[in-house]
């Protein structure tokens, strides 16, 4: 029996729950924000969050369900027992439930593949692109690259997931290997591919005047995969044509922070984005531990992201910009509704490079 009665929220019909299976990682990239250890999920701390999953989702609610790390793969054998248990809940619906694993991609075998594939669970590599923005950050404890172990993975994966989706990181020094990172992708054969600013790292001025060029050339990289039939989803282009085409971000479409959004440590600590659980120290962005009584209060009261930046409640791009990403806001500035210049550079570039791309297409 859950020790938790269910919530009163509603989570606006999506609820996202992830569980870090371990602060374990065979890699040593050097802009991660997870404190390793040695922690891994035990079986009865994944059976708690599954309960709490069922008992506060409704049958309208989808199920968007996470393994994150650490290496998640490194507990290949706990994610299939945990996979089982959701699978084989009474309340489980495939038709409203998306199941997702991001990897470093190193540790893919076949197995994993195979297992993957035939369960639909979704795979998002993390990888930076080709090797000299791979190798960059991205490395084994030794300072080895992984730009070859991750390259032959992935060309692996997509040979029985032809959608599996990559997320590179950009930092101020790889900003400039962008366009060079999606034409990479994309000859791979990739396409869902994410890009992501390096949200601790230090931008200046100098690399926020270079954001248009640079996303322009993206685009335009974009552009020609659409025209030669291989289409693909570039999240900095595709996610904004979206919020342009609709009016601006959806209420599900935010982050929810606590609100429906829920990311488990090891310990089962509860936090409200997968990204904030750092140290797993129970203290820090915690908002209650799954074994403990949850109260609602707090699960339910979220952790507020919207912007104070007096700039933005002026700002006619308000409706499309991220400026509500807690946990972006917060690694940036220190405040989870303290928007950085960078964020704000960033945005309204992707923005103008998404109006530039819906004129270009019609005008062809
Ligand atoms: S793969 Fe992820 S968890 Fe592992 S070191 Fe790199 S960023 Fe950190
Ligand atoms: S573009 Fe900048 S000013 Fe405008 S809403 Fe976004 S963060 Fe605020």
């Amino acid at each position: 029996m859950s020790n938790n009665p269910p919530f009163s929220f509603n989570f606006n019909g999506l609820l996202k729950c992830t569980f870090a299976l371990t602060m374990r990682c065979n890699l040593a990239c050097d802009y991660c924000y997870i404190d390793k250890s040695d922690s891994v999920m035990s079986l009865s701390t994944a059976e708690r969050i599954i309960q709490f999953i069922f008992d506060n989702a409704r049958p309208s609610d989808t199920l968007d369900i996470g393994f994150f790390g650490g290496e998640p793969l490194l507990e290949f054998g706990l994610l299939k027992r945990i996979v089982e248990l959701i699978m084989d809940h009474g309340s489980f619906n495939p038709e409203k439930a998306r199941l997702s694993v991001t990897s470093n991609g190193t540790i893919l075998n076949d197995e994993i593949v195979k297992y993957l594939s035939e369960k639909q669970i979704s795979l998002c590599v993390s990888c930076d692109g080709p090797p000299a923005a791979q190798d960059r950050f991205r490395h084994f404890p030794n300072g080895e690259g992984t730009s070859t172990i991750v390259e032959k993975n992935l060309k692996r994966a997509l040979e029985a997931m032809p959608f599996t989706s990559v997320n590179a990181v950009y930092s101020p020094e790889t900003l400039r290997f962008l366009p060079e990172t999606v034409s990479y992708f994309l000859s791979l054969g990739l396409r869902k591919i994410y890009l992501s600013p390096n949200i601790s790292a230090r931008w200046t001025q100098k690399e926020a005047a270079l954001l248009s060029s640079v996303y322009s050339a993206v685009a335009e990289q974009y552009i020609n995969a659409n025209n030669s039939g291989r289409s693909a989803f570039i999240s900095l282009i595709d996610s904004k044509i979206s919020l342009l085409t609709q009016g601006g971000y959806k209420p599900a479409e935010r982050c929810k922070m606590g609100k429906g959004e829920y990311a488990f440590g090891p310990s089962g600590n509860v936090y409200p984005c997968e990204r904030l659980i750092g140290f797993d120290d129970g203290k820090t962005h915690c908002l209650g531990n799954i074994h403990s009584e949850l109260s609602s209060n707090k699960m339910c009261q979220g952790v507020s992201s919207t912007s104070t930046n007096s700039e933005c409640a002026e700002c006619t791009l308000k409706d499309y910009c991220m400026n509500w990403c807690g946990c972006t806001n917060y690694y940036s500035t220190g405040r989870y509704s303290t928007v950085s210049a960078f964020t704000c550079s960033s945005e309204k570039a992707a923005i103008k490079t998404a109006l530039d791309v819906i004129q270009k297409t019609q005008e062809s």
